[in-house]
């Protein structure tokens, strides 16, 4: 391959950050999305930072009776605000009135704020952060140091101005419904621009909405959860805006983790100065978030977390704008922008299990060979094999097959590597991988081995 000459890659950086120079995209960007990617404002974002910070708490037990303090005022903004920026934007409040329980000392209505942009089928991807904010006793780092005694929870209208956790999130969810809204791009899958409430009394937002979605059969394809995504500072004094964290539940081939590798992929593809740190486990440890509701209820789902974190200004009223690095917030808007355009243009997965839920690989036509078979995914115009030896954590090859639902590889050991297919679409637009693995094993029997009697017993 050639290097590129430094004119070319001066142009290519120009047209990925620009959106303006659209004739200088490489070909193997779509310029709408580059045009997305690029109207992320930073400005914006600060805005929205600022004026989270403004309602002093966001505590989901908070007030909900001023017009400018407390939780109440602040869904009614995030509503408002969302609702102004376009008429395509569906805006909603999926409410719940939430009982007594764990954390939540009183009955509560909790609401999360919903914003949907429609696609041509329903099939859907969220983006998502929570609204709701809180303050414990010693902040996080108190947490951290080992303390082992109950929670101590502030004062539900004390301050906790949250704008890292996760006023961050937020503001991305936000500015990312801004954009999308406004782009005039029409997108297959539908759009979902989601803050959550009660994150912090146990995911109690999401798990209520993504409860529902279970039982209503609601298609949500993926969900990319924003949690303290805006600060690039450690409290150890480490600094680090180059990077994001995506935490993804196992196990391997789990549809989470095929996200992770999915933003990982495009994410990086259309914003190459950031990059994407994948974590094969849910969260960090011994800490959780929203995506973890969704996996609990069956659906693809990873965590963004920022590369490091000050735990002093976690749960705790020095969680302040100061706190936060608007420019590295709006990288890791752009990295969720990227995955989030791509996915919504690209057609659906293929599938690739039987009704009984087979995985329609095999050993034919010798019994050496590998043998793959998908069902085609409406829009696709061709499909893309991806394997990797059965030890590695990422793709290691990949071939672009043409409009086809079969494939073999001669001499090729099923056994020894992982496959999977993506469908793409004449655009180049790609699918998540759908990955061939094998059900639990029926064929071994888990439970002990019965003996006979012993001769002498008989
Ligand atoms: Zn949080």
């Amino acid at each position: 391959m050639n290097i590129p000459t430094r004119a070319t890659l001066v142009l290519a950086c120009l047209a990925i950050t620009g959106g303006a120079a659209r004739a200088q995209v490489p070909a193997d960007l779509d310029p709408r999305i580059v045009q997305i990617v690029g109207a992320v404002s930073e400005d914006h974002l600060v805005a929205i930072l600022r004026k989270l910070e403004g309602f002093g708490t966001r505590n989901t037990m908070s007030t909900t009776d001023s017009p400018t303090h407390g939780i109440g005022a602040a869904r009614q903004w995030i509503f408002d605000e969302m609702k102004s920026f376009s008429p395509r934007l569906q805006v909603s409040f999926d409410a719940y009135r939430i009982a007594k329980q764990g954390r939540i000392t009183r009955d509560v209505e909790g609401r999360n704020v919903m914003a949907v942009l429609p696609g041509r089928s329903p099939r859907r991807i969220y983006i998502s952060g929570h609204y709701d904010s809180v303050a414990i006793a010693g902040g996080q780092t108190g947490r951290n140091s080992g303390g082992t005694q109950p929670i101590a929870f502030a004062d539900p209208d004390s301050a906790a101005p949250g704008v890292n956790d996760d006023g961050s999130g937020v503001a991305l969810t936000m500015e990312l419904a801004r954009v999308f809204s406004t782009s005039g791009v029409e997108f297959d899958a539908t759009l979902v621009f989601m803050a959550h409430v009660a994150e912090e009394q146990g995911l109690l937002g999401a798990k209520l909405h993504a409860q529902k979605a279970a039982k209503e059969q609601i298609p949500i394809d993926a969900v990319l959860n924003n949690d303290i995504v805006g600060n690039d500072r450690g409290g150890n004094g480490t600094i680090d805006s180059g990077s994001i964290r995506v935490y993804s539940e196992g196990p391997e081939d789990s549809p989470s983790r095929e996200l992770a590798r999915y933003v990982q992929r495009w994410g990086m593809r259309y914003v190459p100065s950031h990059r994407v740190r994948l974590m094969s486990r849910p969260d960090r440890f011994l800490r959780s978030g929203d995506h973890t509701a969704y996996n609990q209820y069956g659906f693809a789902a990873v965590g963004f977390r920022e590369s490091r974190e000050n735990f002093n200004r976690q749960h705790d009223p020095q969680d302040t704008f100061e706190g936060v690095s608007p420019a590295y917030l709006a990288q890791n808007a752009r990295v969720n922008a990227a995955a989030a355009a791509g996915l919504a243009l690209a057609p659906p997965a293929p599938v690739i299990v039987t009704d009984k839920g087979q995985p329609t690989i095999n050993r034919a036509p010798s019994g050496y060979d590998a043998h793959l078979q998908w069902k085609a995914s409406p829009g696709a115009t061709g499909y893309r094999i991806f394997w990797r030896e059965a030890w590695g954590p990422d793709w290691q090859h990949e071939m672009l097959v043409g409009s086809v639902t079969e494939a073999t590889f001669a001499n090729t050991l099923i056994d020894d590597l992982v496959f999977g297919v993506a469908a793409v679409d004449s655009a180049g637009h790609e699918s998540v991988v759908s990955v061939y693995i094998a059900p639990k094993s029926t064929s071994v029997d888990n439970g002990d081995v019965k003996l006979a009697p012993s001769a002498a017993a008989r």
